[in-house]
């Protein structure tokens, strides 16, 4: 049955209307792919586009742990296992109040996209639960983690599933993860990716998403014959992602004039020094403190409840979170002479924004291409488990690179429109969807 766009996503809004973010992440997608399906009628006719909207299982389940004082406290956990058609669901695990199933929806169906142009045989998936890891105890996160994997070693496993971490998923929370998975499957499997480097983790796992950025920039800089070097970046976020492209680009030259937070954002008009860098790491471990305890440090202020968004770059690297960026920033952005964004978090960029960034033929890097270093050294990192081995530091950055390289590729491939213009959504959309579809025509409607 064939529709126009506009009825086919107004069906899907209807059937779950409660789900704004897996909407917006769908009709993304099926905006810059349209015109090639109309012209390829093998997918409509055989359900591809509405199989790969329905996630293959969704598990949700009740997580119910015991906090400092005694208390019972019940949260929601859930797994959507988007598509293994090429192979095991692989995604992360996000603890944050604002997680719900719309919410990971979106970010597995992100994930079968990001995975398939890894190059690696990865499928996508997405879990986590409502729980909040800030400000709670060890013991309370600890009890928490155990409680959460009691019930998803179930649906894992080696070659069936693999999470990861995500927002508010570092490294204490896999550690408590994995550990009870082991607890519960009395073995020793690559059930989990980001592990510590002690029990089975790769060298560059926690760097590997924030480093990637920064390498997927550098090819898309080179197609304009620009460098990273003194380029003015504004980043936002200063988590995981964000601190490992800060490193990054430091190390290359680059001035990096802000960092972020949920309370406001630090900036630093002459550039961030490595110790300040540094500061913003330590503040970030553990009990994770506002960035508005540095705003006293010399060369830097801190604008509560504000983004970066309004702040002089050259290049904008959102890196925290869904949505943080709309049309009113993106305006901003260009008028103030920004040149190129690219998305170290999933989706921080709003339909009307990415819109707006089209028109304007800035170069704009797509999270599902950009930020996915972190799941293909996830990739390597199940690799290295399943030969029972470890490749040096060297050897996995030379493999990221690679792989930032060729999904830069595929992008281009994909995505040129003429010769001065590459169109990256239109780009990651189609290798993506291509390789992914392609397997699963060969494998029947299943
Ligand atoms: P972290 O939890 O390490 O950091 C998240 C950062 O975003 C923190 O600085 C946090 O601030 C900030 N933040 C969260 N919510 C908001 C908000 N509503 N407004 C402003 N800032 C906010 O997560 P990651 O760095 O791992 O993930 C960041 C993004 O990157 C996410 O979109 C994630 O899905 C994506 N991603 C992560 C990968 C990974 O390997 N970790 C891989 C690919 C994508 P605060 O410190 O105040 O909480």
């Amino acid at each position: 049955m064939r529709h126009s766009l506009s009825d086919y996503l107004k069906k899907m809004q209807e059937r779950d209307a409660d789900q704004p973010e897996f909407h917006q992440a769908v009709a993304e997608v099926l905006d810059s792919l349209w015109p090639f399906l109309e012209e390829t009628p093998q997918y409509f006719e055989n359900g591809i586009i509405d199989r790969l909207i329905e996630p293959e299982r969704t598990v949700i389940f009740r997580v119910p742990w015991v906090d400092d004082d005694g208390e019972v406290r019940v949260n929601r956990g859930y797994r959507v296992q988007m598509n293994s058609a090429i192979g095991p669901y692989k995604g992360g695990l996000r603890f944050h109040p604002s997680v719900d199933l719309g919410v990971l929806k979106f970010l597995a169906f992100e994930q079968v996209f990001k995975n398939a142009l890894t190059t690696l045989p990865l499928g996508g998936a997405k879990g986590g639960a409502d729980f909040d890891p800030k400000g709670r105890s060890d013991g309370e996160v600890m009890r928490f983690c155990q409680a959460f994997m009691t019930e998803l070693t179930r649906h894992i496993g080696e070659d069936l599933d693999v999470p990861a971490g995500d927002i508010g998923v570092g490294p204490r929370e896999i550690g408590y993860l994995y550990g009870q998975y082991r607890r519960m499957t009395n073995g020793n499997t690559s059930a989990l990716t980001g592990k510590g480097q002690s029990y089975g983790g790769s060298l560059l796992r926690t760097e590997a998403t924030g480093y990637g950025v920064v390498y997927f920039t550098r090819e898309m800089l080179n197609t304009r014959g620009a460098g990273i070097e003194g380029q003015r970046v504004a980043v936002s976020g200063s988590g995981n992602v964000a601190q490992h492209a800060v490193c990054k680009l430091l190390q290359l030259g680059a001035i990096v004039v802000s960092m972020s937070d949920s309370n406001g954002t630090l900036h630093c008009p002459q550039g961030l020094s490595s110790d300040q860098w540094q500061a913003v790491v330590d503040l970030k471990k553990g009990s994770r403190g506002s960035l508005e305890e540095l705003g006293h440090i010399e060369g830097a202020e801190f604008l509560p409840g504000c983004s970066p968004w309004q702040l002089e770059c050259d290049i904008a690297m959102p890196c925290a979170t869904q949505n943080e960026l709309d049309e009113d920033d993106a305006r901003g952005l260009l008028d103030n002479g920004c040149q190129c964004v690219v998305e170290g978090a999933n989706m921080p960029s709003s339909n009307g924004a990415i819109s707006l960034f089209r028109e304007a033929r800035i170069l704009f890097g797509p999270g599902k291409a950009a930020n996915a270093g972190g799941v293909a050294v996830s990739g390597l990192e199940m690799s290295q488990n399943a030969m029972h081995l470890r490749w040096n530091e060297k050897e996995i950055d030379d493999r990221l690179q690679d792989i930032m390289q060729c999904i830069h590729q595929a992008c281009v491939q994909s995505g040129k429109q003429d010769e001065d213009y590459i169109d990256y959504v239109k780009g990651a959309n189609l290798a993506g969807f291509t390789k992914v579809a392609q397997a699963m025509l060969a494998q029947g409607v299943i």
